[in-house]
Parts: structure tokens; C-alpha cells; sequence
């Protein structure tokens, strides 16, 4: 049992390796531009990545879009710049509480950040949808 492969006696042995220094894997990415696939379906998933805390408790009261609103009243909007012109665009559920929804969502103007005041008005809607 006498194996010498001494790792951490840096006696030299580093720098040796430099030939594979080529084979970058980053270096395949501006290859071959224009195949989009839009076809692929996760390209037009969506997802929240920084779930707000204060939408969680209603996470798992969730019902159908329609049916909250009958409950709660229609559901917030907030204005948004869609296209260079400040709409009205009603908070998205499924990006907001779910944290997944898709590009193509009619209110992907609203897969942002809420700031506090929409917090407020959006977390008070969800409250009363889903009591
Ligand atoms: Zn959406």
C-alpha cells in the first residue's frame, strides 16, 4: 500500500494540464444562432423565482381564476408598461402565488416584482377569494 499520489504536495505537479484548457464548454454557446425551437414548451415556461412570502399562506386555497373573482370581486390591476404604453393589467395568479406560468400568459406584464402598495391590494384579494 504504498500509494504516492501525493495531492497535496504541490511539488510541481500543478500547470500540467494546461492542453485541456481549450475544451471550454462556454465556448459551444455562440456556434449555430437562429434554431429557436419555439416549439419547445419549457422556452415559454415561466418561472417566479423569488416567490413573494407574503402571497404563500394562500398558495394551497387556490381555486379557479373565475371563481375567486366571483368571491372577491374582479381580480387587481396594476398599471404597466406594455409596449411602450401604460396599461391596466390584472395581477397574475399563477406567476405570483404559484411562482410558474408562461410567456405567452396574457398578464406576463405582471410577472415582476409587486411593490408594496400592490402587495398590500393583491394579498387583501387573495385573503378574501380564498377564505
Ligand atoms: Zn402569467
Amino acid at each position: 500500500m504504498q500509494t504516492v499520489v501525493d495531492r497535496t504536495g504541490s511539488t510541481g505537479g500543478t500547470g500540467s494540464t494546461d492542453g485541456t484548457g481549450r475544451s471550454d464548454p462556454s465556448a459551444g454557446r455562440g456556434g449555430r444562432g437562429g434554431r429557436g425551437t419555439p416549439s419547445n414548451r419549457s422556452a415559454s415556461a415561466v418561472t417566479n423565482t423569488s416567490l413573494n412570502p407574503a402571497y404563500a399562506p394562500f398558495l394551497s386555497k387556490l381555486t379557479r381564476v373565475a371563481d375567486m373573482e366571483e368571491k372577491a370581486g374582479p381580480i387587481p390591476k396594476f398599471s404597466r408598461t406594455v409596449n411602450g404604453t401604460l396599461q391596466e393589467v390584472p395581477a397574475c395568479v399563477g406567476y405570483q402565488v404559484r411562482g410558474n406560468c408562461s410567456i405567452n400568459c396574457p398578464r406576463n406584464a405582471d410577472h415582476v416584482p409587486h411593490m408594496p402598495e400592490q402587495i398590500n391590494i393583491f394579498a387583501d384579494w387573495l385573503r378574501r377569494a380564498t377564505e
